[in-house]
């Protein structure tokens, strides 16, 4: 199942890290929430293929460590999406659907 692109709507933020927001539920290390909001990563559905970290032209993305996670030991992290510029090749490449960018979404 991809990213809720109406998680904003739908999830509240129940922490922050890094600068970004990050909207619940979480229940480490089972559950993580999804992590930024103008570049919003479903940590849940991650697996951390690492395409988003390899295409992105102005390197928003950094690992993070999710140990006890079911789908993967690293994510990607939004640390950057203060500097996104909405060209949208992480959204494509991500072969999961965990990304999803709106330019007029901003913590
Ligand atoms: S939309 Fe483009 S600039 Fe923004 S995070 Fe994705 S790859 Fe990077």
């Amino acid at each position: 199942m991809p990213i809720d692109p109406q998680f904003h709507e739908n999830r509240e933020v129940v922490d922050t890290r890094e600068g970004y927001n990050i909207w619940g539920p979480v229940d480490e290390p089972e559950v993580l929430g999804i992590h930024g909001t103008h570049v919003a990563v479903d940590f849940d559905i991650c697996l951390a293929d690492g395409a988003c970290l390899e295409d992105c032209p102005v390197d928003v993305f950094e690992w993070v460590d999710s140990p006890g996670h079911p789908e993967s030991e690293i994510k990607a992290a939004p640390t950057n999406e203060a500097q996104c510029i909405d060209c949208m090749l992480c959204v494509d490449v991500c072969p999961v659907d965990a990304i999803d960018v709106d330019a007029g979404r901003t913590a």
